[in-house]
């Protein structure tokens, strides 16, 4: 690593120490005995080679000294010692899983948390703070090539910048895992890297003086994550700060590249954690900061008791988190609402807003003896609710027990139970909740667009990856097409580059585009008459259910599409699955409950009309869009987001999100959770390669296999490779190209196996390991 000395401080925090790790290397490597088996525990450990027969190998394992039988396919080929803790995996000669897995768990247990696998950066949640993202390594990075530096996230960033400015092109970055892989703590490090190499003005600036206390704009990009995370992050059991949404966040750099606005888009709340926790989990922050003591003042205004206990919406599971304060983030948020330029009024109308929601939960209603009738059981907490939200009490109330719905041309009033008035509060809380929501990402937005010319941007995309759980349904549907998608542009991007790269070498192949096979299952999902077309179609028709429509799912596609199964034997949640669909990272049974359900805004008309006259200015603002739609719904070709079903406004924003993408020159970066229990130095390896396999690592490997993975430069091949046949060397001076030429031609290797470009050769998968086992004989 050219870029950074043994002699820095910061050396050991980021990099090998290859002479140290060379010394431990005692015992003698055989590229033919050593491999790696399979472990129930260990996902693989290492080997030597005893005897075969047949199919059967006899294996000693290297730490426990057991000896088994495996089969021969079930044995992985061992690296040579020189690749231990390799920066980028694509360079080893045997690509393969255990190699991979032993790589990362290695370096891992060095604290070094990057690692490059071709395309992809992975990270490794360590679960501890390290010194690896302070200012001193920031300037380390700056300008440098990725070659020059350890495997580092600045670098992926410093890289994308730098390519912006040199090919103007924009940029982005994708950055997936599972829920608590560390995406969100990636993307923060990642803004805070262009905000400290970017910055448009400098600290100190009187310009910053003069406006106490709104911010600059680095600030502002900054500061938008705590109101984000108030309002979308919660406690789940995976993540005790686990983002409930999407996002995409667009930096803008000017034509000096400095920064010069930015954008943020998010995708899919989890809108039903407004009302619902599991007993491990907790509603959104937002509540509980609200609540905490931070700002009694604000307590008075929102006609509440401090006490979090109180509340049926949000007292379900948990009401404190370990590592979080919520005194301590109360303050964080309210005053990154005045860095962004929120006024008083509208911040204190989001938290008025919020208020209503828990006061919503306490409205008691109770049934009307022999009457399909439902009346208010105590009016108390609608009052509340009522008067944060800016409405009549009494209005809310008959809105909700007797709702007016249009028959034909008549409107008439509709007698409400119990059961369907609970139902109805419940629905208008979250999509108050989902609408606050999307107004606080506009009016964020509002803030970051500055006037300033935009030349490129770079875009971080933090969303969630891949999904198998033991119970699928409409949600995880979402998530998995978002990554097929994603993964679809993944293999496209590597098919394009590795083209170019033996165009440029002048070599003979046509890679296949892989993108390709992710086709089918994204057709089954989007295309009209696929999944999600159905579903809408279903969510229109008044008399459609769960069961019409898994029956609609099953007659369109049940032995018709590929993708498309029965639940069967190999589903992990056969039996509360409906169907199956065969995804490139695994099978996902899905079940089709409350699909409809999921899918419709079911807040009733009467209550939107309600809250469309609010005499608080944000309330209004909220529902009259939803109002404006519906009126002048003949008139416009498209359908507002607010009368679309969840599905069609996912497809929608995807389908910009793709484009978005699609124009850009993308980084890939791969968070791993290392285990569940949320602990340092600990790797549960089974987990570790189930995400290798749904985050496209290995899949990226594959593809990878298929050409020609492995490539040296002549000199180098020249040097290393003599040996093998020093006969065939003409004497004097040679260039590398024909040397190479002349030592493939004596070993008399398969021509397929090879082929010779301008600058490099380039090998098939496994051929380089034969050359360097027979260099090891040799020498
Ligand atoms: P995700 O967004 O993928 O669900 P987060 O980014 O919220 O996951 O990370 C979950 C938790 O893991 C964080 O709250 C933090 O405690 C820890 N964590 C993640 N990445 C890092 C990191 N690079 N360094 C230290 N801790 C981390
Ligand atoms: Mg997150």
């Amino acid at each position: 690593m050219s870029g950074i000395h043994p002699d820095d401080p910061d050396y050991k925090y980021l990099c090998v120490d290859r002479k140290a790790l060379m010394q431990l290397q005692t015992v003698p490597f055989d590229g033919k005995k050593n491999c790696w088996v399979p472990d129930e525990k260990l996902g693989f450990v290492a080997a030597e080679i005893q005897s075969s027969k047949g199919d059967d190998i006899t294996v000693k394992t290297v730490e426990k000294m057991d000896t088994k039988t495996v089969k021969k396919d079930d044995i992985q080929q061992m690296n040579p010692p020189k690749f231990e803790k390799i920066e980028d995996m694509a360079n080893l000669t045997y690509l393969n899983e255990a190699s991979v897995l032993h790589n990362l768990r290695t370096r891992y247990a060095s604290g070094l948390i990057y690692t490059y696998s071709g395309l992809f950066c992975v990270v490794i949640n360590p679960y501890r703070w390290l010194s690896i993202y302070t200012d001193s390594i920031i300037q380390k990075f700056k300008g440098k090539r990725r070659t020059e530096m350890p495997p580092h996230l600045f670098s992926v960033a410093d890289n994308a910048y730098q390519f912006m400015l040199q090919d103007r092109e924009n940029q982005s970055m994708l950055i997936t895992g599972e829920s608590g892989a560390g995406k969100t703590e990636n993307t923060k490090k990642v803004i805070m890297y262009f905000a400290r190499v970017a910055a448009n003005i400098y600290k100190g600036d009187k310009h910053c003086v003069e406006q106490q206390k709104v911010g600059n704009l680095e600030d502002q990009i900054i500061q938008a994550n705590p109101v984000l995370e108030a309002f979308g992050n919660a406690k789940t059991v995976r993540n005790n700060n686990s983002s409930r949404f999407g996002k995409f966040i667009r930096i803008h750099f000017g034509p000096t590249g400095k920064i010069a606005g930015a954008d943020i888009e998010t995708y899919l709340l989890e809108k039903s954690r407004v009302t619902f926790q599991q007993s491990a989990e907790r509603d959104y922050h937002i509540f509980y900061m609200l609540l905490s003591n931070a700002f009694p003042k604000y307590h008075e205004m929102m006609l509440i008791t401090p006490d979090p206990a109180l509340f049926s919406f949000i007292n379900q599971g948990a009401l404190t988190v370990d590592g979080i304060d919520d005194v301590e983030e109360m303050k964080i948020a309210d005053s990154s609402f005045d860095i962004l330029g929120f006024t008083y009024e509208e911040k204190t109308s989001l938290y008025k807003c919020t208020a209503s929601v828990m006061h919503m939960g306490e409205m008691k209603f109770k049934q009307r003896p022999r009457e399909e009738q439902a009346e208010a059981d105590g009016t108390a907490d609608a009052e509340k609710a009522a008067f944060l939200l800016g409405v009549n009490s009494n209005d809310l109330l008959k809105s909700l027990l007797k709702p007016k719905i249009k028959v034909g041309s008549e409107v008439v009033t509709q007698g409400r139970t119990k059961e369907q008035v609970l139902y109805s509060v419940s629905a208008m809380a979250k999509s108050l909740y989902d609408r606050m929501f999307k107004w606080l990402v506009t009016r964020v937005n509002q803030t970051l667009d500055t006037k300033n010319k935009r030349n490129y941007f770079i875009g971080v995309l933090d969303i969630a990856g891949f999904e198998i759980f033991n119970y699928n349904t409409f949600e995880q549907l979402c998530i998995n097409y978002t990554n097929e998608r994603l993964q679809q542009f993944f293999n496209h991007h590597m098919f394009i580059l590795e083209q170019e790269e033996y165009k440029k070498e002048g070599i003979q192949w046509e890679f296949i585009d892989f993108g390709m096979d992710l086709q089918a299952c994204i057709d089954l999902i989007e295309k009209p008459m696929g999944i999600l077309s159905i579903l809408e179609e279903e969510c229109m028709f008044p008399k459609a259910d769960d069961k019409s429509f898994k029956d609609k799912l099953f007659a369109n596609h049940l032995g018709k599409s590929p993708n498309f199964g029965k639940p069967g034997n190999a589903s992990k949640g056969k039996g509360q699955s409906d169907f199956e669909l065969h995804h490139y990272a695994g099978i996902v049974p899905y079940s089709t409950v409350a699909w409809l359900e999921k899918n419709k805004d079911p807040i009733n008309e009467t209550v939107v009309e309600l809250l469309s006259h609010s005499k608080e200015h944000l309330v209004q603002t909220l529902f009259v869009q939803h109002k404006e739609a519906e009126t002048t719904g003949t008139h416009k070709k498209k359908k507002s987001s607010a009368f679309q079903t969840i599905s069609a406004v996912h497809k929608e924003s995807l389908n910009k999100l793709m484009k978005n993408l699609y124009s850009t020159h993308p980084h890939f970066v791969r968070c791993i959770i290392p285990n569940e229990l949320k602990q340092p130095g600990l790797i549960d390896a089974h987990l570790v390669l189930n995400q290798l396999q749904c985050n496209g690592v290995l899949e990226g490997i594959r593809i990878c296999r298929k050409g020609f993975p492995n490539r040296i430069i002549y000199s180098e091949f020249k040097q290393r490779y003599s040996i093998l046949a020093p006969n065939a060397i003409p004497q004097g001076f040679t260039d590398g190209k024909q040397v190479t030429e002349k030592v493939l031609l004596a070993l008399q290797l398969d021509p397929a196996e090879y082929r010779l470009g301008t600058t490099k050769v380039f090998f098939k998968a496994g051929v380089l390991g034969m050359l360097e086992d027979m260099r090891d004989e040799r020498l």
